[in-house]
């Protein structure tokens, strides 16, 4: 039985006031809040077993490395992967796309070779490929959504053409809330020799992930978004791309010698992670994944699948509130604008006023809010600990600007 009480009892700041409110915490999309657990962890490796890793021989050296290095095993059971050297240690998803985009796509594509995006793409997975359309002449080749949000997987296989090397698309819509069909772009575009880049910044908070049966080439992730510290993060690269990969970054640490007319390189994923990495990050994100796989990422996923409907039947019911994007099986992530003058920033504000942390602008997502016609919503994303009170909070706090706006 899922207990949401339990759970929001170990994050801390659930527990603070805002604006002489209690927090309501909406803004899990674009980061989300630590349990104790993760702070704990923090503490501990700062005050108690810090050191630089994989260089010493001293004992604290060698304490911070078998703690950081075993994060690894953390991240693979939690993606589902069987080889934890296919996990590349980094900042975040932004970091992992880069990293794809330079280590692999750079090198083989030529002008006139494509990637396949859909329109709804964080700008961490669009600006890479911008790179790659400036200086080489890549084309982008975009992909709509339907008019309910929803991403039809035939339509990215069909933009397939003989010259597309990549298709890359979130496995989560962080304004619309729309899940991907991975699966079968992946199976359409394997038919077709083409890897798959999947951004799964929002896609891994909030579902079980089975990432050695989705077959997809490149997943990345993001610490800071699954409850753990910022500037955390992983990418998955199958081993085979791995090994076709050049590094991105050049270092200590990612290096077999050094010498003045020659260099090599050490074995993946190392070769991949130059210079002194998030140690303490890293760590704390492994105590992140430890304490939503111990919840059980099944039941995250099924409580939020009640905040989700539950705001719909809310949210639904406001019919001067414009939601975007309504597509079968969306994630508990609610865009939106509200009919007359009142701008997102001033929806905000008031709601801020009443407590209630939700996030306003174009999210990071140009294309799509051109797609939409649009130039901001408010967004309200939940977590693992957000309830059906917040959502009526969410609703009261609604009806208030409305009040003030209408
Ligand atoms: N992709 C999506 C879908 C996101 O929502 C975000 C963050 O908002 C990112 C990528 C970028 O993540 P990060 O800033 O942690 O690299």
């Amino acid at each position: 039985m899922y207990d949401v009480e339990k759970i929001r009892a170990d994050f801390p700041i659930l527990a603070r006031e805002v604006n002489g409110q209690k927090l309501t915490y909406l803004d899990n999309g674009a980061s989300a809040q630590k349990p104790q657990v993760v702070i704990d962890a923090i503490t501990q490796a700062y005050s108690m077993e810090y050191a630089n890793v994989h260089r010493g021989l001293h004992y604290l050296s060698n304490l911070a490395t078998e703690k950081y290095e075993a994060v690894r095993g953390t991240i693979a059971r939690f993606l589902g992967v069987k080889n934890e050297d296919e996990i590349v240690f980094n900042s975040g998803t932004t970091e992992g796309i880069n990293l794809v985009a330079y280590g692999w796509a750079m090198p083989r594509m030529q002008a006139g070779d494509e990637i396949v995006l859909s329109v709804m793409e964080h700008h961490a997975n669009i600006v890479p490929w911008h790179f790659l359309r400036e200086r080489q002449g890549v084309v982008l080749k975009w992909v709509d959504t339907e008019p309910d949000g929803s991403l039809d997987p035939q339509k990215v296989i069909d933009a397939i053409g003989p010259r597309t090397k990549l298709v890359a698309v979130t496995h989560m819509s962080n304004v619309l809330g729309t899940v991907t069909d991975i699966k079968a772009i992946a199976t359409g575009a394997q038919a077709a020799g083409v890897p798959v880049l999947v951004d799964g910044s929002q896609a891994a908070v909030h579902m079980p992930l089975h990432l050695d049966s989705l077959g997809v080439d490149f997943y990345a992730i993001t610490g800071h978004k699954i409850y753990g510290p910022s500037g955390s993060g992983a990418i998955w690269i199958r081993s085979d791309r791995m090994a076709e990969m050049r590094p991105f970054m050049g270092g200590g640490d990612m290096i077999r010698e050094v010498h003045k007319d020659a260099v090599s390189y050490a074995d993946p994923p190392m070769k991949f992670e130059a210079g002194t990495p998030g140690i303490v990050q890293t760590i704390g994100f492994g105590a992140a994944l430890e304490y939503v796989m111990a919840v059980g990422m099944k039941s995250i996923a099924a409580h939020e699948a009640g905040l989700r409907d539950y705001a719909i039947s809310r949210l639904g019911g406001l019919n001067w509130l414009n939601v975007q994007g309504q597509a079968p099986g969306k994630g508990a992530i609610f865009s939106f604008t509200m009919d007359g003058a009142a701008h997102a920033h001033d929806i905000s504000t008031i709601l801020d006023k009443k407590g209630v942390a939700v996030r306003a602008g174009h999210h990071c997502a140009g294309p799509l809010m051109d797609h939409l016609g649009l130039t901001a919503t408010c967004r309200a994303s939940f977590a693992m600990y957000n309830t059906t009170a917040e959502v009526d909070k969410l609703v009261e706090a609604l009806e208030l600007a409305h009040d003030l706006f209408a």
